[in-house]
């Protein structure tokens, strides 16, 4: 057979880019050639953002295709990128397979992509390409997916994934009970974006029908319930950001600036609070200073991600005097090297917006976490983290819908005086990495994954 040569097609966001780049990685380490298909926009900003480390690993061949989308449009508008991906990827992807496969190249012998981007399968089936598919977010999330159909023959939804009752709703009796509202195609705004996340991912369980390999970035030790109702199907081979080895090349969107890890370096053991809300959060001007509020009252070191578009208004954003207020135990930086920062032995605990990524780094590193969630399966991974592993707690919000500054500050007091939360999270650190280690579950299918690549 062909050498092995596998294209990657990642969902064009920040935490679907970077679990597939981590995949990509550990399939190269394996002799594997790697195509990594990204749009034109998650391109550029990839590119950016590496700066002068892409040349260092040239392992990895990135290439790009339009998304359809003008330049001017807001890629965070999630309706209108599924809509454009859908209807222009298709005929770019095929003429690009076209491209590579002409004589004498190095022929794709394997097509590895997002789930959320079922549609590459249909092409894949239709050129006649074995194909897997990694699903980079929670199984559970997964498998509320799978259990459309009969959710709403059991009149839990409507044809349009609205929830028809408000009780709590179990798939299984080992998995967490989940709210309706908090389905990933629910908890977003608007309707219309609601149903057309809804049919996005019923047709994408319908493309992973026939597919051999449906990979989960999980694993049992977090989600044997969820794992279950979906065995054999889908099997878990995370956490991908565990492995040895991964994270030399990461894909970023905006550039890190690492100047924060030299400040942790100096901050005692286990003594800073770590605030991140992944790529997409947006916090209005009142949340942004109730949280910058609670930061300064709270007296405890801090590194603070403050993402350029975190907030509508820019440095005048602060509330008055707090700069100069929290300068010497306090640091904000517009991206941080998250995976390095939550290893650091100073970080205290992680005030996260619990994205399935940040979630699985946290715990990995035996963090504990106070949670914020916004929207699509960020409650359900709070749940998780609040109700079934134990190891953080929940940030309430007040009658006006904000997180107050007295609300962050007497939890994060909570949390650092909760010595068996603290232990739990050490425990679970261990039981996780076990999973990715020789002889690990996870370890064990990536193993036979990569096998049946090479086959
Ligand atoms: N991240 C990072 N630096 C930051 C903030 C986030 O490297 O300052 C990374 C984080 O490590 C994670 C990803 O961005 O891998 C965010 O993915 P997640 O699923 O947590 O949230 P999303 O951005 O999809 O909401």
């Amino acid at each position: 057979m062909n050498n092995p040569h596998v294209l990657v097609i990642p969902y064009p966001v920040q935490g679907h880019v970077r679990p597939l780049l981590e995949f990509s990685q550990l399939l190269v380490k394996h002799g594997i050639k790697i195509t990594f298909v990204n749009t034109e926009f998650s391109h550029q900003r990839i590119m950016n953002a590496f700066g002068s480390k892409v040349s260092v690993d040239g392992s990895i061949h990135f290439v790009s295709l339009p998304d359809g989308m003008g330049v001017d449009e807001n890629k965070n508008h999630i309706g209108r990128s599924i809509e454009s991906i859908c209807q222009f990827m298709p005929m770019e992807l095929k003429q690009l397979i076209n491209e590579i496969n002409r004589p004498n190249g190095d022929e794709v012998t394997c097509i590895l992509t997002d789930m959320f981007m079922g549609w590459s399968l249909e092409i894949a089936a239709e050129l006649g390409i074995k194909a897997a598919a990694l699903f980079p977010a929670s199984a559970l999330s997964l498998a509320s997916m799978f259990a459309i159909p009969t959710m709403i023959d059991g009149g839990v939804i409507d044809e349009n994934g609205t929830p028809l009752k408000h009780e709590m709703i179990q798939l299984s009796s080992e998995t967490p009970a989940i709210n309706p509202s908090h389905f990933s195609w629910v908890s977003i705004e608007g309707f219309t974006t609601q149903k057309i996340l809804f049919n996005f991912f019923q047709r994408n369980i319908k493309a992973v029908e026939k597919i051999e390999w449906l990979l989960s970035n999980s694993t049992y030790e977090l989600e044997a319930g969820a794992l279950a109702t979906m065995a054999p199907k889908v099997l878990p081979i995370g956490p991908l950001s565990t492995y040895e080895g991964v994270g030399t090349l990461v894909a970023n969107f905006w550039p890190e600036d690492s100047s924060c890890l030299k400040w942790l370096d100096k901050q005692p053991p286990r003594s800073v609070i770590y605030v991140a809300f992944g790529s997409f959060t947006i916090l209005d001007q009142t949340q942004f200073w109730e949280l910058a509020l609670g930061l300064q009252h709270s007296n405890k070191p801090f590194l603070w991600v403050v993402r350029p578009d975190i907030t509508e208004a820019k440095d005048e954003a602060y509330p008055k005097g707090f700069r100069a207020s929290v300068a010497d135990r306090g640091q904000m930086v517009g991206w941080a090297p998250q995976r390095a920062v939550l290893s650091h032995p100073s970080i205290a605990c992680f005030l996260s917006h619990c994205g399935w990524n940040s979630t699985l780094e946290g715990v990995s590193n035996g963090v504990p976490f106070l949670c914020w969630p916004y929207f699509a399966d960020q409650f359900m991974n709070e749940s998780y983290i609040c109700e079934i592993w134990k190891v953080g707690l929940k940030l309430e919000k007040d009658e006006s819908g904000i997180i107050g500054q007295e609300e962050i500050k007497s939890k994060m007091e909570k949390l650092l005086s909760d010595e068996n939360l603290k232990a739990r999270a050490m425990e679970l650190k261990e039981k996780i990495r076990t999973s990715v280690k020789e002889g690990g579950y996870s370890n064990k299918i990536l193993k036979s994954f990569i096998e049946w690549v090479k086959s």
